[in-house]
């Protein structure tokens, strides 16, 4: 069993807490290492080791910064395979994705932010008949990154590599429930020198490690990913403490397809959009809306490819879909698929647990589900199940489309599917959301706005959104 430790003060150290909880293959259904339950004295640790090296971080040059943050990049990319296996078998996502997708784009955000730490700027104002305005872009102190398990390093290094770009030290807490590549991440920062107390990342559960971090009083900022219902305890004791918050948070995302969309294009991209990564990508669409005329086209078409897809083991290449992240995720995705069957609605593929025998009999595998017939407003289109489900629903027109599309509290991403340009423009600045995907899904462009509205958070990720949640304004003003 390999037991991970903290990364404290540029060191590996024991958990003062004495706590080990087991990482589990979700795949296998099996322990295969452990984990520190860290408690407040780690944490305050943690915090005091940031503190001391604050001074040294943020007194250095951008382009110190930034090839401190490249070396990080460089020291992933060097470990790539070893990195790759230990998300897929953390989190059971499919190698081919973690390969493609979670380990590149985590690089991909050390390299960006360490440009970002290069260009970088505030902002002046000239007041005619006055002087002048400048504003002053000062880093906050010691931050928290709280990270969730669905995309493990990419979350986490995307909080990270700004907080740290802008000048911050930082405390760092991963998923408990995948806290293997952070791990890895913090053998990275020892491997290339990275200075002692500028990055600390402490592993623990969240009610124990997380709510230590967020109460801690050392700590200027929290940056968090996860659920909305975690998000709002964080509120509630760190808003109190008058605490910088970020909170990127849970979603019920509605992929909108009009009859004149492009439809083999709109067809595979929305198997991707419902079912990649098993379907825990909070930018998935789990509400599918079609236009009347197509519906049934579409129903046939999509249905048929569903059931071609397998569910098998996620270390092997050519696997598509995997394991859902935990038993305790499997058996919440399992209720639902039983509540939406007490709401009315049909299930019209998939719907239960796949038992693949042999090593993997234990595995927590759902089939990938479709469900019909439901109403926008009942328990199935209103929470987020955030699995391999989706359900399907039919709209006449425009309104109705938009309207069931903004029908819950959530608003995170949304998906349209149309060649009329002029709709897709419409359609775009409608929708409560924060991202809008028209005719693509999951295309990322690391410099533009990345968040939620309504239940799905406060504030935006992303370019230089994160550098100015990293950093206090001061306006100075000087008379001529
Ligand atoms: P979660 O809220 O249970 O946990 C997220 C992180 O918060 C974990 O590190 C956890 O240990 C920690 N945590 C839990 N309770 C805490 C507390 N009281 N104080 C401080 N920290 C605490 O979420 P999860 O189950 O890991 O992730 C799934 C959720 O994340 C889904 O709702 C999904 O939509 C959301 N998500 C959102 C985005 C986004 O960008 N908006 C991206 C990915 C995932």
């Amino acid at each position: 069993m390999f037991r991970i430790k903290n990364f404290i003060d540029g060191e590996f150290q024991e958990v003062n807490s004495g706590d080990y909880i087991p990482n589990i293959d979700p795949s296998r259904g099996k322990p295969y290492g452990e984990i520190p339950d860290s408690n407040n004295v780690d944490i305050q640790n943690a915090v005091e080791a940031a503190k001391r090296a604050f001074p040294f971080w943020s007194g250095l040059k951008g382009h110190e910064r930034f090839h401190y943050l490249l070396s990080l990049a460089e020291g992933i990319e060097r470990r790539m395979d070893e990195f790759v296996n230990a998300e897929s078998k953390d989190n059971g996502k499919p190698i081919s994705l973690a390969r493609a997708v979670d380990i590149p784009r985590a690089i991909s955000n050390f390299q960006f932010y360490a440009s970002a730490a290069l260009q970088y700027s505030s902002e002046s104002h000239h007041t005619e008949g006055l002087g002048i305005n400048y504003t002053l872009r000062r880093p906050l102190g010691v931050v928290a990154c709280i990270s969730p398990w669905n995309l493990p390093l990419y979350l986490f290094s995307w909080k990270i590599a700004p907080a740290l770009a802008a000048g911050n030290t930082v405390v760092a807490k991963p998923s408990e429930i995948t806290p293997m590549t952070a791990y890895l991440l913090s053998e990275v920062a020892k491997e290339v020198d990275f200075p002692s107390g500028v990055l600390n990342i402490v592993h623990g559960t969240g009610s124990r490690t997380g709510d230590a971090l967020v109460r801690n009083e050392g700590v200027k900022a929290i940056s968090f990913t996860g659920g909305t219902q975690t998000g709002k305890r964080i509120i509630e004791v760190a808003g109190t403490q008058f605490k910088k918050l970020s909170l990127e948070l849970g979603g019920k995302n509605p992929n909108i397809i009009f009859a004149d969309c492009d439809f083999d294009k709109m067809l595979s991209t929305t198997l991707r959009s419902s079912f990649a990564n098993q379907g825990q990508i909070c930018l998935c669409g789990s509400r599918i809306l079609i236009e009347d005329s197509l519906y049934d086209r579409f129903k046939d078409a999509f249905v048929e490819k569903v059931k071609l897809m397998t569910v098998s083991d996620p270390s092997k290449e050519e696997t598509k879909m995997g394991a859902v992240v935990s038993e305790q995720h499997m058996e919440k995705i399992l209720r639902y698929i039983d509540l939406a069957k007490r709401e009315g609605g049909t299930i019209i593929c998939g719907g239960s647990r796949v038992n693949l025998g042999g090593e993997l009999e234990n595995g927590f595998f759902i089939q990938p589900t479709v469900i019909e017939g439901l109403d926008q407003l009942c328990r199935t289109n209103q929470e987020e199940i955030f699995g391999p489900v989706v359900t399907i629903d039919r709209f006449a027109n425009e309104a109705e489309a938009i309207e069931k599309a903004n029908a819950t509290p959530y608003g995170l991403a949304s998906t349209v599917w149309t060649e009329n340009l002029s709709r897709a423009h419409r359609v775009a600045e409608s929708i409560e959301a924060g991202i809008v995907w028209v005719n693509c899904w999951l295309e990322r462009d690391l410099r533009t706005p990345f968040g939620g509205v309504k239940s799905s958070g406060l504030g935006r990720e992303g370019g230089f959104e994160a550098m100015q949640f990293f950093t206090e304004p001061k306006n100075v003003c000087i008379k001529y």
